[in-house]
């Protein structure tokens, strides 16, 4: 497992102008403006949770992946990794991290990969790929399945193994984990707290995760 040092946040839950949870597998659509700051808390832990990111006033330029590793010389994310669009836009900065164990490869749980991977008795079961298509619907005025993209998966480790197979690994978050980001520019975000029971990125028990803004 890889893991880097943890970096605590000053900001007290009191002071947020915005708290919400987002039930175990359902899903999160918000704008979060610059200068503004997103905290996401893994409350009972262990729970895995997919992260999209667009620039709010041009969602076809999203969050990269690719320019994202590029930019920072690793795969993995920390506290100080800048996301970067498609054009290479800063959208957010990670501030603070405690559970220090993020994914930026494995991509999100979908029907087509649960059938794939763990037979077909899960073709009913609920996926992000479902969450985010469902939020995604709430904003067809500027949103279509076509901003569904590569995402960051928080508070999960997929390991990348040097034969390069992935791997997921169990428990990677403790009750109470939570990172930060700051919004370098108006950012859309969109969130899917993982609904998987098939693999251990969300401890096989999917648990609600709580969001606080601060402006
Ligand atoms: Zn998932």
């Amino acid at each position: 497992m890889i893991r880097f040092e943890k970096t605590l946040s000053k900001k007290e839950p009191g002071d947020a102008v915005y708290e919400e949870l987002i039930p175990a597998g359902e899903g999160w659509m918000h704008p979060l403006r610059r200068g503004q700051t997103l905290r996401i808390i893994d409350l009972e832990g262990n729970q895995g949770l997919d992260l999209l990111i667009y620039d709010l006033h041009n969602p076809e330029d999203h969050y990269s992946a690719t320019q994202t590793i590029v930019r920072q010389k690793k795969l993995y994310i920390n506290a100080g990794t800048v996301f970067v669009t498609e054009s290479g836009k800063e959208l957010l900065k990670m501030v603070a991290d405690t559970c220090t164990c993020h994914d930026t490869m494995g991509g999100a749980c979908a029907t087509e990969s649960n059938t794939v991977r763990y037979g077909h008795h899960t073709l009913h079961m609920k996926t992000c790929r479902d969450s985010f298509i469902l939020q995604l619907a709430g904003h067809a005025d500027r949103y279509s399945k076509s901003d569904l993209v590569p995402n960051i998966n928080l508070f999960a480790q997929i390991l990348k193994l040097p034969d390069g197979r992935f791997e997921f690994m169990d428990g990677i978050s403790s009750p109470g984990s939570y990172v930060e980001f700051e919004a370098l520019n108006d950012t859309m975000l969109l969130i899917s707290n993982c609904p998987q029971i098939n693999n251990p990125c969300s401890g096989f028990r999917p648990t609600t995760n709580k969001v606080l803004i601060w402006n």
